[in-house]
């Protein structure tokens, strides 16, 4: 029988997460299950706020029962999902909650790994950490214990007036260590406060202006010599094309969930490798099961820079999966087991969450 639940699943985070568009105390994720012969799973990257883009966990339940549900009844191919669910305007982090289920599901029908469907080779990725907007003192703690647990770029969230003075102290406590910041288009109209970033040396600047201002983004490109990196910006193959062409910005950090799913997400990998732009992975505080696709896709080798994914016990006390992600001297460890190679933990699952929807096929 087959049949597709959806969890509701409330973790509180450890440490609030601030960033220029608010704060979150806790990841309330929507969790896809699929089953029959085999189980198979994803998550939602959406949560109660449309902050981070204008999907939640509303809209995104919306659009799993009321459409994508009818395309699952006719293929549970994940190429073909992708090309039926074409009739449906944008809800990619929707679309992508299904379809990344969908690649879980093929790979175990295959009896293979996902990292080896979609041609991933590194055993191990690197780790990078995102820290959000804290108190000064509490920042210089949290970026010491960073470098201390081994994290292989600290990348700092701003906004105008949380930036010159604090890269300024942390270059003064920690010198050159790798270092970037995002700023989730909170420059938007103040487009100069962005050039005053160039001195600090940074990897990147990561989304200083509004993701539909590629012309204001190329125009600062141009003034600056740190590279801007593009999050916000790209929901598709044809957005990354168009930062190249106009040079607004020149490092990619691809989300599975804001490109719609793992199949766009390797049409940029591709593009990535074949234009030579550096790509990295960023994260939306995922339980285990998104952060397992996170860890998979970056196995592919056109990942050259360290992402934002860190262990399980960065974010949460207790993960959903049985065997949470951990890292070692920066690194974390691909999952090799049949499909995304994690396995949720039910009970848990139900202890922290329920099911608001539940469908036969
Ligand atoms: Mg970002």
């Amino acid at each position: 029988m087959k049949e597709i639940k959806v969890y509701n699943v409330n973790l509180p985070l450890k440490v609030p997460f601030e960033t220029s568009f608010g704060i979150q105390y806790s990841r309330n994720a929507l969790i896809i299950e699929y089953s029959d012969v085999y189980n198979a799973y994803g998550e939602s990257v959406t949560d109660d706020v449309p902050g981070y883009s204008y999907e939640d966990n509303i809209t995104a339940l919306h659009v799993i029962k009321d459409y994508l549900i009818e395309i699952l009844k006719e293929t549970l191919d994940p190429s073909e999902f992708v090309e039926k669910a074409k009739k449906i305007k944008g809800h990619n982090m929707a679309k992508s909650a299904i379809e990344t289920m969908l690649w879980d599901l093929e790979s175990k029908k295959k009896g293979i790994s996902l990292k080896d469907l979609i041609g991933g080779e590194k055993e191990k990725i690197e780790s990078g950490i995102s820290i959000g907007i804290l108190p000064m003192e509490k920042l210089i703690d949290t970026v010491k214990k960073s470098i201390d647990l081994g994290y292989k770029r600290i990348k700092l969230k701003i906004k105008p007036g949380w930036d010159i003075e604090v890269l300024r102290e942390i270059r003064m406590n920690f010198g050159d260590i790798p270092l970037t910041v995002d700023a989730n288009q909170a420059y938007e109209g103040k487009e100069n406060k962005v050039l005053e970033l160039d001195k600090f040396e940074l990897l990147m600047i990561e989304q200083p202006l509004a993701e539909n201002n590629m012309v204001g983004l190329s125009r600062i490109q141009k003034k600056l010599s740190t590279p801007i990196c593009l999050d916000e910006s790209i929901h598709s193959v044809k957005d990354a094309k168009t930062m190249l062409e106009l040079d607004a910005g020149r490092i990619i950090n691809l989300k599975i969930g804001r490109v719609g799913g793992l199949k766009e997400s390797l049409e940029i990998v591709n593009f990535c490798g074949n234009n030579k732009i550096p790509l990295w992975c960023g994260g939306m505080l995922e339980t285990g099961i998104g952060r397992a696709f996170n860890v998979i896709l970056q196995s592919r080798m056109e990942f050259n820079m360290p992402g934002d994914t860190s262990p399980s016990d960065r974010y949460f006390e207790k993960d959903i999966i049985k065997k949470p992600f951990t890292m070692d001297k920066g690194y974390i460890e691909v999952p090799n087991g049949n499909g995304i190679g994690v396995e949720p933990d039910l009970e848990f699952i139900k202890k922290v969450g329920k099911i608001i929807f539940q469908q036969r096929l």
